[in-house]
C-alpha cells in the first residue's frame, strides 16, 4: 500500500474516539468491541505497534468513579436505601460507565501512540559510545 495517498490524522483524539485508522482515517481500528484489528482494511497499516496496556482501563475507572460515586451518595442520602439496592443500581451503573468509556479511550490512546510515534524506550549505544570518546578526548586535553 502507498502510505502517501492517505491523510494521517491531525486530531488523534477524535479519530480514536470514532475508532478509525490513524493513518487513513477511513479504516476501522477495532475488530470487535475492544479487540484491535490486525491491520487497517483500507491502507494496510499494521496495528502491531499499538500497546495502550491498561491505560484505557485506568482512565475509564478514574472518569467513571466520580459520577458513579456521586450517584451512589445522592441515592443513599435521598432515599436511605439498604445496601442491596446499590448492588443492583450503583454497581451496574459504574460498570456500564466504564464499558462505555473503554473503547473510545483505547482508540484515542492507540491513535495518539501513532500520532506521537510513541514506542518503548531503547538505549542508543552508539550515542553513548560517542559521548564516552568525546569525554576521553576532553579529559586528555586538560
Ligand atoms: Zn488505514
Amino acid at each position: 500500500m502507498n502510505d502517501t495517498s492517505f491523510t494521517p490524522t491531525d486530531n488523534p483524539m477524535m479519530t480514536g474516539i470514532l475508532g478509525r485508522c490513524p493513518q487513513c482515517q477511513q479504516g476501522h481500528l477495532f475488530d470487535g468491541y475492544l479487540k484491535l484489528a490486525p491491520r487497517c482494511e483500507v491502507c494496510g497499516l499494521d496495528y502491531s505497534f499499538a500497546d495502550p496496556a491498561d491505560g484505557p482501563a485506568f482512565f475509564a475507572m478514574t472518569i467513571a468513579a466520580v459520577p458513579a460515586l456521586a450517584f451512589g451518595v445522592w441515592f443513599q442520602t435521598s432515599f436511605g436505601l439498604p445496601l442491596w439496592v446499590h448492588v443492583v443500581t450503583t454497581v451496574p451503573l459504574t460498570i456500564l460507565c466504564c464499558m462505555a468509556l473503554l473503547r473510545p479511550l483505547k482508540g484515542w490512546l492507540v491513535c495518539s501512540q501513532y500520532f506521537h510515534k510513541a514506542e518503548e524506550g531503547t538505549i542508543d549505544r552508539e550515542w553513548h559510545a560517542d559521548a564516552a570518546r568525546k569525554s576521553q578526548k576532553t579529559d586528555g586535553a586538560t
